[in-house]
């Protein structure tokens, strides 16, 4: 039987995306994969109110951080990396393998590094790019985005750069107003498809970068390589991923449908209904409350509970949990809220959660979860 996907990625994805998943795949020539495609990246700019280019490539959310990176420096430069977590700490390789000189402002899990401190470290010397990642998907934390964007804008010659695998079309963001020069994110995530994808959005300056630096050594992710092809899918460069195209399409449609606020807005009641509910229960979460992120939780356990015998049994009881990450591994649990979940899938998870503790023998308020969602959402 199936269970519910509530991993912080891939997230459950809804029949009329498996849909286009499913349908007969047609040569990526064909005129009227031509034109959706065409319109899908109209309509991802429109979404993330992002004038400048949005690339749509085969491949994950790690990709797409090469690629950020890969286009807007070249060996040699200085580049300032803020990581609350796992996933801003992989910049960290990713720019030592291409030869970048990295200075790193690294929070402690759960809480987030303040634009102050980016402020100050900025004044040092010149950066040809910063890295923030939005939600760090190993603690749960969200990053001010917008605040530091504010401060970038005293620092032209500086690329802002926003790891949204764990965020966009979940928590607002918006590429132009944030003053972010590159967005991106993986298609498994918030947008509610099977993973396959990567999506990148790319404002003027970090275009102009692009440009400036001349012939760079990577060729799968090179902008240049992608452009002509982004504004117009009937040409080609490498073969675009035409089923997981049309899923995309699907999933914005969906976002339009409901309302890029509202479906913001509907992230954070359900991620703070969530929250309470698993306090209520008796868990702590690792994220700072002023932190939390929208998209999903990482959940201590308390004593006594064993990670693995945890999630098995919630597994059976139907829905999937991530194990946490580095240090939290088998002291916290991950669960994401994100995309095309509706409340069903909330009470779901939550219901199962309880069932599990029960069988496990966990003391504490039976039903108090459920109770608890059910005064919130
Ligand atoms: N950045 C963040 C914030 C992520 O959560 C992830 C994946 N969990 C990645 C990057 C890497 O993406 P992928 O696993 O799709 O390569």
């Amino acid at each position: 039987n199936n269970k519910l996907v509530m991993i912080p990625g891939p997230t459950p994805t809804v029949r009329s995306i498996t849909d286009q998943m499913g349908r007969e795949t047609v040569a990526f020539g064909d005129p009227a994969f031509v034109r959706d495609f065409k319109e899908l990246v109209i309509n991802l700019k429109t979404l993330l109110k992002a004038d400048g280019e949005c690339f749509v490539v085969a491949g994950s959310g790690t990709l797409a951080m090469e690629m950020a990176v890969s286009n807007v420096t070249k060996r040699g430069d200085n580049i300032l990396i803020v990581s609350n977590g796992f996933f801003g700490d992989r910049f960290i390789d990713i720019c030592e393998r291409k030869g970048l000189n990295v200075d790193l402002l690294q929070a402690a899990w759960g809480e987030v590094i303040s634009p102050e401190e980016i402020e100050s470290k900025l004044k040092e010397k010149h950066y040809a790019a910063i890295t923030v990642t939005h939600v760090d998907t190993s603690t749960g934390a969200g990053a001010p985005i917008q605040e530091i964007g504010k401060i970038m804008r005293n620092y032209p010659d500086t690329i802002y750069i926003v790891d949204g695998v764990a965020a966009t079309a979940g928590e607002r963001e918006y590429v132009d107003d944030y003053g972010i020069d590159i967005l991106f994110t993986g298609s498994q995530k918030a947008f509610g498809v099977a993973p396959g994808l990567l999506i990148l959005w790319a404002g003027k300056k970090a275009l102009e970068r692009r440009k400036s630096i001349g012939t760079i050594p990577e060729y799968y992710v090179d902008f240049e390589k992608w452009i002509p092809i982004m504004n117009d899918p009937a040409k080609y460069f490498a073969t675009p991923a035409v089923n997981m195209i049309w899923a995309l399409k699907e999933s914005v449609r969906l976002i339009n449908e409901e309302g890029a606020e509202a479906r913001y807005d509907r992230h954070t009641k359900v991620s703070e209904a969530i929250n309470k509910s698993l306090e209520a229960i008796g868990f702590k979460l690792l994220a700072n409350e002023k932190d939390r992120c929208s998209t999903l939780s990482v959940v201590l356990y308390p004593e006594g509970i064993n990670d693995l015998e945890f999630r098995t049994k919630l597994a059976e009881e139907g829905v999937m949990a991530a194990g946490a990450l580095a240090a939290y591994a088998g002291k916290a649990f991950r669960v994401g809220h994100m995309g095309n979940i509706d409340d069903h899938t909330v009470y779901s998870t939550i219901a199962a959660i309880e069932r599990t503790l029960i069988k496990l023998g966990y003391e504490y308020e039976k039903g108090i979860g459920l109770k608890t969602l059910l005064e919130n959402i």
